[in-house]
């Protein structure tokens, strides 16, 4: 059974240029397909109560997402002034952004069905509040996931009008939904790296993050140009807290390489069960030890301990 996600089709004008995701690519299932499909449908609905409100708010804001980019202006405006770009973060700021990236759009970015109308893209975080995240498993932690869903659906939306506003085009790409793998996208933004959980570890706030973005044409945005992350991956290799943690075995050693030659983290057809009985389940992000403790002090460690070893 497949959940009848808003999709943009449907309000695509002859004045948009769309790049389409390729089929051989792999397919970007969204939380309510994947607990549709592999999880337990009536645990979710015996706990959606506690929830209910920020799921309908998030899905909502992903219909406003899609059906907005009819109001796109095309002006041919395509460059942002430092005072502009100023002026966008605050407003995201002010709508409980947490962190901000740039990047181009690549193919990597993209799932077999990927709607992308513009080539560049803001990447948005969100915190989810440690107090929630440290009760997880609980209806508190399943609240704090879906506020976060909500409140990122509506600033994408909030950020492209404002956008509009300013006469440049703009496609929002709310957390929930998102036909882009976001993940890569925010690591391609300079916004954090990846933990053996598939996860974006930030330096801010671990794992305990959300992602939605905001394609544009304004072409000057401050894309990043480096990874700065390498290391996690080999700080992961020595941790595994979350791999031996996963009430449901998830959680590979390695990652698997899909044939589209993306990686993948977790087997969301086992990680479903948990997730959907369990209100959301989250324990690979409580566990995590850039939750329990402090990037930089786990950065500098790890460095003094590699220096030290030469
Ligand atoms: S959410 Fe739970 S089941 Fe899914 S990968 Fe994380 S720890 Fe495992
Ligand atoms: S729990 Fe450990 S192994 Fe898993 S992502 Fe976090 S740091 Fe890496």
């Amino acid at each position: 059974m497949k959940f009848p996600m808003p999709r943009e089709y449907r309000h695509i004008r002859p004045i948009d240029t769309v790049w389409y995701g390729n089929p051989q690519l792999k397919e970007g299932l969204s939380v309510p397909e994947i607990t549709i499909k592999y999880g337990s449908l009536s645990s979710r609905i015996k706990t959606m109560p506690s929830y209910a409100k920020y799921l309908l708010g998030s899905l909502r804001e992903l219909a406003k997402a899609v059906k907005s980019i009819k109001r796109n202006p095309y002006t041919s405006n395509k460059t942002l002034s430092a005072e502009g770009l100023a002026e966008i973060e605050a407003v995201a700021q002010g709508l409980g952004i947490s962190g901000i990236g740039y990047t181009k759009v690549k193919e990597t970015h993209l799932f077999k069905e990927s709607i992308v109308l513009f080539k560049y893209a803001m990447v948005f975080t969100v915190e989810m509040k440690k107090t929630a995240i440290e009760q997880a498993p609980s209806k508190k932690t399943i609240q704090e996931i879906f506020r976060t869903y909500y409140e990122l659906g509506r600033a994408v939306n909030l950020i492209s009008d404002f956008l509009r506003e300013k006469g440049f085009n703009a496609q929002a790409i709310p957390a929930i939904g998102s036909n882009l793998n976001l993940t890569v996208m925010a690591r391609d933004a300079g916004l954090g790296g990846f933990g053996k959980n598939g996860l974006l570890i930030t330096p801010d706030y671990g794992p305990s993050v959300r992602l939605a973005a905001v394609l544009t044409d304004i072409e000057n945005l401050p894309v990043n140009q480096r990874l700065d992350y390498d290391w996690l991956p080999d700080f992961c290799a020595t941790c595994h807290a979350c791999v031996k943690k996963c009430p449901a075995q998830a959680i590979y050693e390695k990652p698997m390489i899909c044939k589209d030659g993306s990686e993948q983290h977790i087997d969301y057809k086992k990680c479903a069960v948990p997730f959907s009985k369990q209100h959301g389940c989250t324990v690979c992000i409580k566990e995590c030890a850039f939750f329990k403790s402090d990037y930089k002090k786990i950065a500098a460690a790890y460095i003094r301990k590699e220096k030290a070893a030469k």
